[in-house]
């Protein structure tokens, strides 16, 4: 069969394009409801891409080949699945957990990448519950104690979910850091405490301003660049724990000796990049909060397109600084 969807050509420039799709035996056909622009997506559109290197890898392997059926966040209604297909049957709501063109009217996954949507959620969250589950994760492993003092940098989509996790997780004292106010604001509305922005003040010594000169107990990266990865180690306290979420594409120079000196807690939490095992068990309990209305979520939705207005998603996305979430709605 064919589908509309987005394709990335070159860098800066997408188009919605129609293409084939065949549903091996493996495979299951889901009908997109929403598929969400994530930080990931924007760095391929901006061309940003890290050299991948390490087991399994060859020399100057790369994770984006052009064109490139982008999109990995998404879910919809199941449609079709192939003879092997156990876990799906027509008509089950999933969402999707790999790179599968989701930006798309219709994408197919092999059953192993899609996870059932929980019972209990409006559609638009169930269908970005990859998204919301890792950050959810995060903030569910972050170490964070009664009492704490901790610190998020970058609230986007990500920072925002682990920001609200963390309070609930009974932090004390929750400080947002970032460049946008709008976002700061979002956060603060959705239940942090401290916002500082960091183009106007040093976040490092308002941390530990707050903190009695001591470091927050947890500090969350989310924002994933040179400076505030190093401005997230310095905000640890002795014997503190950082957890580490962003995707950076970048080679980054840290102080490390920080980490050793100060024996800080290291904690990497990206959900979907542990084993696929682990990711199938993890997930219910990574969106059971959210199904319990304990965090927020569809506030952090505030740019809404058509699938067939991808090309302007892309670009506000890129360049407003403000979005949050982009949703494209099949
Ligand atoms: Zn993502």
């Amino acid at each position: 069969m064919k589908t509309k969807g987005v394709v990335l050509v070159e860098p800066g420039k997408v188009e919605v394009v129609e293409r084939e799709l065949v549903v091996g035996p493996h495979d299951v056909l889901v009908e997109t409801e929403v598929a969400g622009i994530c930080g990931t997506d924007k760095n391929f559109y901006l061309g940003r891409v890290p050299k991948m290197n390490g087991p399994g890898y060859r020399k100057n392997d790369t994770l984006m080949n052009l064109p490139f059926a982008i999109g990995h966040e998404g879910g919809g209604i199941v449609r079709d699945v192939g003879a092997g297909v156990r876990r799906f049957k027509p008509g089950d709501h999933v969402m999707n957990f790999d790179v599968n063109a989701t930006m798309a009217e219709y994408f197919v996954a092999d059953e192993n990448n899609l996870e059932p949507s929980p019972e209990g959620l409006e559609s638009e969250v169930a269908c970005l519950g990859e998204a919301i589950a890792c950050a959810t994760f995060s903030g569910l492993h972050s170490n964070v104690n009664l009492g704490d003092a901790v610190v998020v940098y970058g609230v986007g989509f990500a920072g925002q979910i682990i920001a609200q996790v963390m309070k609930k997780k009974g932090a004390a004292t929750v400080v947002v850091v970032d460049i946008v106010d709008e976002k700061l604001e979002l956060a603060k509305s959705l239940g942090a405490d401290v916002a500082i922005n960091a183009a106007k003040d040093d976040p490092v010594a308002a941390v530990l301003d707050l903190t009695g000169g001591k470091g927050a107990d947890v500090v969350a990266e989310a924002a994933g660049v040179d400076r505030t990865i190093n401005q997230a180690i310095e905000s640890v306290r002795h014997n503190g724990t950082l957890v580490f979420y962003s995707w950076v594409t970048q080679d980054v120079t840290i102080n490390i000796s920080r980490l050793h000196h100060d024996s800080l807690n290291l904690i990497n939490t990206g959900l979907v990049h542990h084993t696929r095992q682990e990711r199938t068990v993890w997930t219910p309990w990574a969106l059971r909060p959210v199904v319990q209305g304990l965090t927020q979520i569809t506030p952090l939705f505030n740019r809404r397109f058509d699938l067939e207005d991808a090309v302007e998603a892309f670009r506000r996305d890129a360049e407003d600084g403000v979005t949050v979430k982009t949703l494209l709605v099949a």
